[in-house]
């Protein structure tokens, strides 16, 4: 019986120890199990992704394939245009998509802490109508010989009574014909008097105005020859009966005035010199100079609260 007991106990024992093993097993397990899976998750690469295109310097936080690497990173919103390898001071490089040969000298497997450096490509800009927003200010000029390339004449009924042909590109010139009928829809006579102007026409008008005003105000008033948006094409003087045609602040105070700032967006036109904004755009006030940058970029410019030619210049730098 002593042996049968002692026996018992032993099994006992054992049952015991087999169950705390057991039950430390289970409790390593169920601890292992989220360390392993968060090694896993964390990312294979260390440093900023230049996902508006550029250059990073990365490394890798474990061993990885070049595939690896390159899925990381496209996975990060980069285009990889090139990965570089610094290995003892000289660069190893891959060009992702090339053929084999051009890649023979990277290794297929990389160290844990290699040091890289991955180009990714500047993605395509998602801006829209990029020809028709071309900056043209008192320090950036067109060409001599810039000129669009589809100029129509204007009908008789958008022009002065009894004025010469004027010309605007097309796209600009139908985007006018909508808006001045809507204006006629609401009684307003709007005219255009001046439209497309070649680089050789702005020479005279600029001669004109500083035969007129004198060089420092002939400035204000007219843009020397290839720094006129009239070159682009897109860019109308209008004027109304009641102000004798001319060109005046006083359009601004219009009804024909008021409806053109309010309506002319609709039709992608713009007023490029407004008030408030003569430091900016370096001209005075002119209600009646609008430029056509089509219907979705009028509107941003609207809710940008830039003038037109702070809000060319940061489209550029964005898109360049
Ligand atoms: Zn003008």
């Amino acid at each position: 019986m002593e042996t049968y007991r002692a026996g018992a106990r032993s099994l006992a024992a054992l049952s015991l120890v087999l169950a705390l093993a057991l039950a430390l097993a289970l409790l390593a397990h169920v601890v292992a199990v989220p360390a392993r899976a968060a090694a896993e998750e964390a990312p294979l690469l260390r440093g900023d992704l230049p996902v508006r295109g550029g250059l990073a310097l990365l490394s890798t936080t474990r061993n990885a394939a070049v595939t690896d690497v390159l899925a990381a990173t496209r996975a990060g919103g980069c285009d990889v245009t090139l990965i570089a390898l610094a290995t003892r001071g000289a660069f190893r490089t891959y060009v992702p998509g090339a053929p084999p040969f051009v890649n023979a000298g990277f290794p297929s497997g990389l160290d844990a802490s290699s040091t890289l450096v991955v180009r990714c490509a500047k993605p395509p800009p998602d801006v829209p109508d990029l020809h028709l927003l071309m900056l043209v200010t008192k320090t950036n000029a067109l060409a001599a010989d810039f000129a669009p390339a589809d100029l129509v004449a204007l009908p008789a009924e958008a022009v002065l009574p009894g004025g010469a042909t004027l010309t605007l590109a097309e796209e600009a010139a139908e985007a006018l014909a909508e808006m001045l009928e809507a204006a006629r829809g609401q009684g307003f006579d709007v005219r255009v008097r001046s439209a497309y102007r070649s680089y050789a026409e702005q020479v005279s008008t600029y001669q004109y105005w500083v035969a007129v005003l004198g060089e420092a105000v002939a400035g204000q008033r007219s843009a020397r020859p290839g720094h006129s948006e009239h070159q682009l094409g897109t860019v109308v003087d209008v004027a109304i009966a009641s102000l004798g045609w001319g060109l005046e602040p006083a359009l601004a105070e219009t009804p024909e005035g008021r409806w053109l700032a309010r309506n002319a967006e609709r039709f992608g036109f713009v007023a490029s010199y407004p008030q408030g904004a003569e430091e900016v755009t370096g001209y005075a006030y002119e209600p009646w100079h609008l430029r056509y940058i089509g219907r979705t970029h009028a509107g941003w410019l609207r809710v940008s609260g830039l003038a037109l030619t702070e809000y060319l210049t940061a489209l550029w730098d964005e898109v360049e």
